[in-house]
């Protein structure tokens, strides 16, 4: 509970609590909720819209996170095996659908900010995987994109990421120089080059170890992209962390 409203001793928690004063609004549901006085986790969320979002726990490709099944070893998938993506590390919640999909369409499309701070709580649990890095970078988006949306989501899952871990948000290093088309409706090919030479690193990434976050995995073509712009400018690890990881290849 403390973690939960610093600075209140356990005597005024307690208080609170039996006067439901400690209520909240399901982040998923929107139904009010009173969390549990010993809840550790993610506290945004009722107890069971949290049952429904846990975290995948099931066999994947170590290097794309790709579903697979445990009969298939050492967990690579045949796509990674051909070509190998160029990050040092992963880490992810869950799959892209559900309850997870709905909640990230609703960060991405419907301006709900909120859901930030939600799923940050998913990703801090998630990174516990990584080596802690000396910064933390989000997918940027190209201006002309942010101007018509308002907000990069990457970015906001970035910020609400880091004022929880304590890690530093680095908006400086990594740039958006050419505008790209929508992916949804594009071939793995397609994806590759229409995000190619998207993106410039600056040389302060040189020595740098990094995390770079985006909302969703599909064929990491952009995150490909990215992390090889990193790496060229010098970047001793990139490892990516993201929220949902497509459980299909389109
Ligand atoms: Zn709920
Ligand atoms: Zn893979």
């Amino acid at each position: 509970m403390g973690k939960h409203l610093p600075g209140l001793t356990g005597y005024a928690l307690a208080a609170l609590h039996v006067l439901g004063l400690d209520q909240r609004r399901c982040a998923h549901c929107l139904r009010p909720f009173t969390p549990k006085r010993d809840e550790q986790g993610n506290v945004s969320l009722c107890q069971p819209c949290a049952a429904m979002l846990k975290a995948y726990a099931g066999s994947r490709c170590r290097r794309c996170g790709f579903p697979l099944p445990r009969s298939i070893q050492p967990a690579i998938c045949p796509s990674c095996l051909h070509d190998p993506p160029p990050w040092h590390g992963l880490a992810f919640h869950g799959l892209y659908t559900g309850p997870l999909r709905h909640m990230l369409l609703r960060l991405k499309l419907g301006g709900q900010l909120y859901i930030a701070r939600s799923l940050a709580h998913f990703l801090c649990e998630a990174v516990a995987c990584l080596p802690r890095p000396d910064a933390v970078l989000a997918i940027p988006q190209h201006p002309n994109h942010l101007y018509k949306r308002g907000y990069n989501q990457a970015h906001e899952l970035a910020r609400a990421l880091c004022t929880l871990t304590g890690l530093t948000l680095r908006t400086d290093l990594l740039t958006r120089i050419r505008q790209s088309t929508a992916q949804a409706q594009l071939s793995a090919q397609d994806r590759r080059a229409n995000v190619r030479n998207s993106f410039r690193a600056e040389p302060q990434t040189h020595g740098l170890r990094l995390w770079l976050l985006d909302d969703v995995l599909t064929t990491g073509s952009t995150l490909r992209e990215a992390t090889q712009a990193l790496l060229t400018a010098g970047a001793k690890m990139v490892a990516i962390v993201f929220v949902a990881r497509t459980p299909l290849r389109s």
